[in-house]
């Protein structure tokens, strides 16, 4: 798993689901062949704010990643074997694929990636209580 798709998703899960970025540390370690504790552990906390980050309160957005760095969809369609018939960049926003949505077994989106950064940016700024 690149590096890349390792930041977006801790960030996905500690500053979207606002979940305790150890259990994804955890899951990680559970599954990667190149596990290693100071490794893992150090970028977890980098990614959730709570290590060396100069930049605790950085959200990745998912999507501008993919539109930045995948713009064509190779990676999603080889990963995402529900979306491997989705040809070009539409397969990064399947639930906007319109009459062709219900071709696809894929879930709707947990969570809108930007109201749940602006939560999470509230609840870091100062007197915020959480
Ligand atoms: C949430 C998260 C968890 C991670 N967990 C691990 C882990 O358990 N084990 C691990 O080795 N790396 C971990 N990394 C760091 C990095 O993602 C991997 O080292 C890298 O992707 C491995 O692929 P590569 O060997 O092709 O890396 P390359 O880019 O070719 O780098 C070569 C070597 O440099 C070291 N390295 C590269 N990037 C980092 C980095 N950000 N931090 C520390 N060392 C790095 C690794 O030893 C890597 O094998 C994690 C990163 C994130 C964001």
């Amino acid at each position: 798993m690149h590096n890349r798709a390792r930041l977006i998703t801790a960030s996905f899960l500690v500053k979207d689901l606002y979940l305790d970025w150890r259990l994804g540390a955890q899951h990680f370690w559970s599954l990667r062949v190149d596990g290693d504790m100071a490794n893992n552990s150090g970028n977890w906390q980098w990614v959730a704010g709570t290590g060396n980050d100069t930049r605790p309160n950085r959200v990745f957005n998912p999507l501008r990643q993919a539109d930045r760095l995948h713009p064509r969809g190779d990676y999603v369609r080889r990963y995402v074997p529900e979306l491997a018939g989705i040809e070009g960049p539409r397969v990064h926003r399947p639930w906007d694929l319109g009459p062709e949505r219900i071709t696809i077994d894929y879930p709707e989106p947990i969570v809108d990636h930007a109201e749940a950064a602006a939560e999470f940016r509230r609840r870091r700024s100062p007197g915020s209580g959480d």
